[in-house]
């Protein structure tokens, strides 16, 4: 039987224990955070409940210390948040096997350079995906997940990136989606979509709101609470983002920007049967009835009143993870980002945070980032040399 390891025991690391072990892996997790090892052992097993059908996996062994659970596997997943990719990757690094395949999902931008840099010497094999494929929430921690929605396709990028139309292969399989090969990391950090939705999104409904109250009944829902103005903001972002993949084309050789799909094109590609009306992107989030229900981040404050949490997620692994490693890019090529810098200037400050100083990325908290500056990467030339694998990035 085939062993991989899971690393991570949120919602998507149980979605992922009971599909594999469906699937007929011998699946180990690396579970460091809290007691979460022990209740995931306790919980005896993973019921995935999904609209048409239930599948259930097994654990084989579940444990906080990575000698326990990364040796002899092929397939090693981290199923985390972008913020503990770095502490996870050396934590295993030791234990990792040199055939081993390490995975991102989601991989968030920058992944290949927080990975390249602390695993170079391992020449491994690195994949990640552009989103989760699943919308999902653990039921009963240890037990159940529901996956409460699936996105109809998402690109994967692999290092080296020959090997990236097998790996999607293969995983679209284990994975139960469909995955598409993309040409080089460069193309999921730039098309990460949540750089642009959460962000976008928490400007657009939380500006200005740092002063409002809400009960349970009146918080706003979240996505499907795009307003004109916010669509608005996500669709210049989204261009942003496009005009700097045109610029950054034009000097890499082996990037092909139009793998970088814009914002309305990815929503209505992921959500195809899901989304009512198409019209616009504003009605495509409206409309998107794998969204529903979803609120704006809130912080109790008081009996049943809710304030705003700026210090969500959303912004602090979207802006830092996202939207940081993009505007490094656009520095890097001289294309300007006015509104992703409106976006950034105005999360930092929410989220205590210097990354952009007077119009460059010079802030102080740069360096927990990862903008390509972080690695040494300061050139163009430097970063096509070490998206073909050529140069080592300082660990
Ligand atoms: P989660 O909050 O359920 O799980 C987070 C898990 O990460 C924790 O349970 C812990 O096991 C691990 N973790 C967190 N901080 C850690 C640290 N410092 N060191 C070691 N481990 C740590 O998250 P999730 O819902 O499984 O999401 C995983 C990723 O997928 C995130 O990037 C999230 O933004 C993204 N995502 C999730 C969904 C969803 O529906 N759940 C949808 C789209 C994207």
């Amino acid at each position: 039987m085939p062993k991989l390891t899971i690393c991570g025991g949120g919602n998507a690391a149980h979605v992922l224990i009971g599909l594999a072990g469906q699937a007929g892996w011998e699946v180990d997790v690396f579970a460091p955070l809290a007691d979460e090892a022990e209740r995931l052992r306790t919980g005896g097993g993973i019921t995935v409940l999904q609209q048409d059908k239930i599948s259930v996996g097994q654990a084989h062994c579940i444990s906080p210390d990575p000698a326990e659970v990364v040796s002899g596997s092929e397939l090693v997943l981290l199923a985390l948040p972008a913020f503990a990719h770095d502490t996870t990757l050396r934590a295993i690094a030791p234990f990792l096997e040199p055939s081993a395949i390490v995975g991102a999902l989601p991989a968030r931008s920058g992944f290949d350079f927080a990975a390249h840099s602390i695993l170079a010497e391992r020449d491994l094999t690195l994949f990640g995906l552009q989103t989760l494929p699943w919308a999902c929430r653990i039921v009963t921690y240890g037990q159940a997940v529901e996956i409460l929605g699936t996105k109809e396709v998402i690109n994967l990028a692999a290092r080296p990136p020959t090997l990236a139309p097998r790996l999607a292969k293969e995983l679209a399989a284990l994975f139960n989606v469909s995955l598409q090969p993309v040409s080089s990391f460069l193309v999921l950090t730039l098309a990460n979509p949540g750089q642009i939705i959460h962000p976008g999104i928490m400007y657009g409904l939380g500006q200005g709101r740092e002063a409002i109250r809400f009960t349970q009944d009146t918080i706003p829902l979240f996505y499907q609470g795009v307003d004109p103005f916010t669509a608005g903001l996500l669709q210049a972002m989204s261009t942003e983002v496009q005009t700097l993949a045109r610029a950054l084309a034009a000097h890499l050789p082996n990037f092909d920007p139009v793998e970088v799909t814009p914002l309305y094109t990815w929503l209505i590609r992921s959500y195809a049967t899901a989304i009512a009306d198409k019209s616009s992107l504003q009605r495509a989030f409206v409309t998107n009835r794998a969204y529903a229900g979803l609120k704006l981040p809130t912080r109790a404050i008081g009996p049943n009143t809710f304030a705003v949490d700026y210090t969500t997620r959303y912004l602090a692994e979207d802006v830092p993870y996202g939207l940081v490693v993009t505007r490094g890019l656009a520095e890097l090529v001289g294309v300007s980002t006015p509104t992703i810098d409106e976006v950034i200037y105005w999360a930092q400050a929410h989220l205590k945070r210097s990354y952009l100083l007077n119009g460059r990325l010079a802030g102080t908290d740069l360096a927990e980032t990862r903008a390509p500056q972080n690695y040494g990467i300061r050139t163009l030339e430097r970063l096509a040399a070490v998206m073909g694998g050529q140069e080592a990035l300082p660990a």
